[in-house]
């Protein structure tokens, strides 16, 4: 059943401010990490041939993940299959893809339309885009689901068919039952049940995960500000100046919503505690990367999960002049504020061994 129905095929621009997280549970996995891709491609290109054995896309399931996977791009893979699915019966169906008697193969299998004719196959006399290869297709196709759908709003199949194709009754069934099966065949593609407040522990330096559950800021080498900071949602949590003060001056630090209740679990428990010590300088948001010249990796303080004490008394080696030619761990932070941050899931960088970073603590793992 060939949708010839698509929208016109052109390069959106995003309106200024558009995450790249929007797109309900039709994103990208966050528990599909590099390390899974391997299963989750054999996966998918079984599931896709037996839909279809002759099906030349039964050997793209790295194509549909590593495009799935793209920063800018954070759209599950198993929506892409499912649409191949319903537009083309998986590239066998259709002049577009060289069937029915095509000369030329345009490698359209989802069937879109072009501005200006590209494919030489008059199908429909229509235009239609041409591709060069498979992987090119799947490419562009996820591209242009994230610009023109998912970053519209367009964020369950319900909503992206209803404009995808209009008039075609079958697509939005279609595309939901092969969405399903996928997902049951393949379950590392199934949608994560995203609530509020419960945020997942990730790696460390899983930073392409991080950028999918909290948002990318898109920091810019050497500043302090991002290109795109509401990316990354904030809420804002109070803490106690001085806990042995319980009716003292409170101070808020912004912070990723979702990791809001656990900050708010450590403010309360290090209250808690009355231990006498002065919170005077407190900063945690701030979309950049680690360092100000390396510009490799990203801070996590540029997703909202980290926090700095003092800085003044608790450095950063080599970056503060009282530890600049040795690693040394300088702190008064308590032991037990210490100890209740790591207890709830934080890391501490005076524990790190290259760099002692004593005022930050961060969520991950
Ligand atoms: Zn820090």
């Amino acid at each position: 059943m060939i949708g010839y129905g698509t929208y016109l095929f052109k390069k959106f621009t995003l309106p200024g401010g558009q995450a790249p997280t929007s797109g309900g549970s039709l994103v990208f996995p966050t528990n599909l990490t590099s390390d899974k891709y391997d299963a989750a491609a054999k996966c998918l290109n079984e599931y896709i041939a037996g839909k279809r054995k002759k099906s030349p896309l039964k050997t793209y399931g790295m194509n549909f993940i590593k495009t799935g996977a793209k920063g800018d791009v954070n759209v599950n893979p198993a929506l892409l299959v499912a649409i191949a699915g319903a537009e083309s019966e998986w590239a066998t169906n259709g002049r577009l893809v060289g069937k029915l008697g095509a000369k030329v193969n345009c490698y359209n299998f989802y069937s879109l339309k072009a501005t200006k004719y590209e494919c030489p196959e008059r199908v429909n006399n229509q235009d239609w885009r041409k591709f060069n290869s498979w992987e090119e297709a799947i490419d562009e196709f996820g591209s242009y689901m994230r610009r023109r759908y998912l970053s519209q709003g367009l964020d369950t199949i319900e909503k992206i068919g209803v404009v995808y194709c209009e008039k075609c009754a079958n697509w939005i069934p279609n595309v939901t039952t092969y969405f399903n099966e996928i997902t049951k065949e393949c379950p590392i593609f199934a949608p994560p049940v995203l609530v509020t407040g419960q945020a997942r522990r990730l790696k460390c330096n899983d930073y392409e995960s991080m950028k999918r559950e909290y948002g990318d800021c898109q920091p810019v080498c050497g500043k302090l500000k991002g290109n795109n900071e509401s990316a990354v949602e904030l809420v804002s949590v109070e803490y106690l100046k001085n806990p042995s003060k319980p009716r003292g001056a409170k101070g808020k630090v912004w912070v990723h919503k979702k990791v809001a209740d656990v900050f708010k679990k450590v403010f309360k428990e290090i209250a808690e505690s009355k231990v006498d010590y002065n919170f005077t300088d407190v900063q945690s948001y701030c979309c950049r990367y680690i360092g100000s010249s390396i510009c490799r990796n990203y801070s996590l303080h540029a997703f909202g999960l980290a926090i700095d004490i003092n800085p003044k008394r608790n450095p950063h080696c080599p970056f503060y002049p009282v530890c600049k030619k040795e690693n040394v761990l300088i702190t008064d932070l308590p032991p037990q504020v210490i100890e209740i941050f790591k207890r709830n899931g934080f890391r501490w960088g005076g524990d790190y061994k290259s760099s002692k970073d004593a005022m930050h603590f961060e969520y991950c793992r």
